[in-house]
């Protein structure tokens, strides 16, 4: 029952009202017998300052912030934390009585996903895709002791920015690619494989996958970020191959459980977070 002494947490965006974050923190609230409770609240474009303002002052405790928030909020936290600063973007933010801080966990959500599998230290990792996604992870990639990152994208321009943005802050080897022959070259002794890109995503499951399985190995792990359709046509090559694949599910949940503990200093099972996104996803 929501009472007077519950606590307030939520996400903004524009959209909103698909957001999966919801049904997962309240299964978790519930089992842990926290009493929270966490709210979707659409805030549109160029509303942010008066909506964040409005959090502090209604004793919000925690937010998400998603698309198109997560760079404009920090102009409107006192702090930020390491990781959150590196990247640039936070999609979460703790208040207290006297001050807002924010973090992001988009990257550290991937690498435990990537995790489950295999551990990324030393590895060389490919990332395609060079925007908000890929530089979160990225960053907590460099962070997590790999030994090499390459960055591919469409528009390699955009691959090289990422790379001199990620060159700054670690001595680990990182450069930048097209799509193109080079792409498939860097695959034949790559670990992991990580698609952060929308390439085959809801409507357009059906679109050809960047990387097919002639261009890879069965010692590599591939995780495709998206997660609508939960077998991507990239995880579906994989499985050609023969090479481990990691849905999109697993990044979102691990995010959101890193948001949990961050709010609560409790960190919930796996398996609630999963159970709650399954049946909200239908499966
Ligand atoms: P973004 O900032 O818009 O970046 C998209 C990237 O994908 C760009 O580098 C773009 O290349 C590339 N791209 C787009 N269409 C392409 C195509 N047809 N072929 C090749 N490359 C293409 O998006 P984002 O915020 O990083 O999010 C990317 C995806 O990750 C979305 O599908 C999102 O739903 C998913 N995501 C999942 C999670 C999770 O928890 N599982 C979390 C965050 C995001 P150019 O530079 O050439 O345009």
């Amino acid at each position: 029952m929501i009472t007077g002494k519950t606590g307030l947490m939520g996400i903004m965006g524009d959209p909103v009202e698909h957001s999966l974050s919801p049904p997962m923190h309240n299964a978790a609230f519930q089992q842990l017998k926290l009493d929270h409770v966490y709210v979707p609240f659409h805030v549109k474009r160029g509303n942010l300052a008066p909506a964040i303002l409005g959090a502090r002052n209604m004793g919000i405790k925690g937010l998400n912030l998603t698309i198109p928030h997560k760079i404009e909020v920090i102009n409107y936290l006192d702090e930020l934390d390491e990781v959150a600063e590196l990247i640039g973007a936070v999609n979460t933010v703790k208040f207290t009585e006297t001050n807002a801080v924010g973090y992001n966990t988009d990257g550290v959500g991937a690498v435990k996903a990537i995790e489950e599998a295999t551990p990324v230290k030393g590895k060389k990792i490919i990332i395609l895709g060079a925007g908000g996604a890929a530089r979160a992870i990225s960053f907590q990639l460099l962070l997590s002791g790999v030994g090499e990152v390459l960055i591919a994208n469409r528009t390699r321009e955009k691959a090289c920015n990422l790379r001199d943005d990620l060159k700054e802050t670690s001595m680990a080897s990182v450069d930048c690619l097209g799509l193109d022959d080079e792409l498939t070259w860097e695959l034949k002794d790559t670990d992991v494989l990580i698609n952060t890109t929308p390439v085959g995503m809801h409507p357009h499951q059906d679109d050809e996958p960047v990387v097919t399985s002639d261009m890879m190995h069965s010692d590599l792990v591939v995780n495709d970020i998206v997660y609508n359709p939960l077998e991507t046509g990239l995880l579906r090559e994989a499985g050609k191959a023969g090479a481990q694949a990691i849905n999109g599910t697993k990044m979102l949940i691990y995010q959101g459980l890193e948001s949990f503990s961050i709010w609560t200093g409790v960190t919930p099972p796996v398996e609630v977070f999963e159970t709650a996104l399954m049946r909200e996803l239908g499966y």
